[in-house]
């Protein structure tokens, strides 16, 4: 077999299973160096298929469509971490260098094992217990044994917190989520934080500064995610020693987007991880020296890490799909955001529209945060995505 090329080689392949708004991202920032990202997904209409030629159409999920995929490339890596982790492992045996490697990914797809992972590492986290299903939790919190409120999360395949539930009372078990299960203490949360760390394969570590997300009171919903977080510096410098302990923990190569609760005594705590880029890291684009994405490339590609200081402080804004609106999507207000100082615009080229949708983000950077978060402020309320009828 002939020695692996470098990666700025034109033989070089890199690949990466999943073509959402990530993958295209990842395409974009690879563009750079004129580096081909083959990626895997189900249709080329999907983001990453408009700036990659190198796009196959397959399931990520299925394990003959991941190892036909990943048996042609020199590094694979992922966007999304619900993949066929057994093709990954078969292809890691044949010489494809994986990252994050199956092994830390299965332990991450589910949170129960991630919790497990956190306790016996002794990292920070909510105290928690495991149940094989909700009759379980039922007769457990029968007996007396769990106090209310408990926060309940489904093992797997839950996102965007759609397998979280908060039960506040007997009364209320009747809505316990179906299947295997964690419940975790309610935790008295100050601040919520992300933190993401870089990792190579020399064992070079870099974290970008915590993010901080507001929510926003009325709705209980992310209202925007700002950097530099509303934090002391010893805090951030807290945050990011605990994420980067959490990242060798795992022995990531790649990224690590590390969620933490800062309680209300003032303690750090771990909520869960993703092994790769995150909604959290959309503003690094705009706003840091190095963005997420080509962080990906340097750490997946064992290349010198860039840095992750901050140009500006930056507010970041998801381009949600509006209420009652499913269908072709039509961009309004786009022209009057454009003409605010500072408003970065990413649309991800989603043709249809759904209420509550990802369809993009705009990162606002500005010297003084205060006035970022006007602005962003300003951005939700002229930028709205609807359908025709
Ligand atoms: P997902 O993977 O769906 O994003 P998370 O575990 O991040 O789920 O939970 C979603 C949200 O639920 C968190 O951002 C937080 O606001 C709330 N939450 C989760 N766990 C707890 C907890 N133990 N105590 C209080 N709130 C929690």
């Amino acid at each position: 077999m002939n020695a692996t090329p470098s990666p700025l080689h034109p033989d070089f392949k890199l690949g990466v299973l999943g073509g959402g708004q990530l993958g295209k991202m990842l395409a974009l920032a690879a563009g750079n160096w004129h580096l081909p990202l083959y990626v895997l997904d189900s249709s080329k209409d999907f983001p990453a298929g408009r700036v990659t030629p190198f796009f196959t159409e397959g399931n990520f999920k299925d394990y003959d469509d991941v190892y036909q995929f990943g048996r042609q490339l020199n590094v694979l890596t992922i966007e999304i971490e619900h993949v066929n982790t057994e093709a990954l492992r078969r292809l890691e045996k044949e010489g494809v260098t994986v990252h994050p490697s199956p092994f830390q990914l299965d332990i991450i797809k589910d949170k129960g094992a991630q919790k497990l992972f956190y306790q016996k590492k002794g990292i920070p986290t909510a105290p928690f217990r495991l149940f094989e299903n909700e009759q379980a939790v039922r007769q457990a919190a029968e007996k007396g044994e769990l106090t209310f409120p408990f926060v309940q999360k489904t093992r797997t395949a839950g996102y965007d917190g759609r397998g979280v539930s908060v039960i506040r009372s007997a009364e209320k078990l009747a809505g316990l989520l179906p299947g295997a299960c964690l419940i975790e203490k309610q935790v008295d949360i100050d601040k919520e934080l992300a933190v993401i760390v870089a990792r190579n394969a020399r064992g070079e570590t870099k974290a970008f500064p915590a993010v901080e997300m507001e929510f926003n009171p009325e709705a209980n919903l992310v209202e925007f995610l700002f950097c530099p977080a509303a934090i002391s510096p010893e805090l951030e410098a807290k945050a990011e020693a605990l994420a980067t302990e959490v990242t060798v923990a795992y022995d990531i190569c790649g990224l690590l987007a590390v969620e933490l609760f800062l309680d209300k005594e003032g303690q750090l705590l771990v909520n869960e991880v993703a092994p790769r880029t995150h909604n959290s890291g959309h503003h690094t684009i705009d706003s840091c020296y190095t963005s997420q994405f080509e962080q990906q490339l340097r750490a997946v590609l064992n290349f010198p890490l860039g840095s992750t200081r901050m140009k500006a402080p930056s507010v970041m804004v998801n381009l949600l799909g509006a209420e009652g609106y499913t269908g072709p999507a039509i961009y309004q207000g786009l022209e009057e955001c454009l003409a605010i100082e500072g408003v970065h615009i990413h649309l991800y080229g989603k043709a249809i529209t759904k209420p509550f949708r990802k369809m993009g983000h705009v990162t606002i950077v500005d010297e003084d945060l205060a006035n970022a978060k006007a602005k962003a402020r300003k951005v939700k309320e002229l930028l709205t995505i609807i359908s025709g009828k």
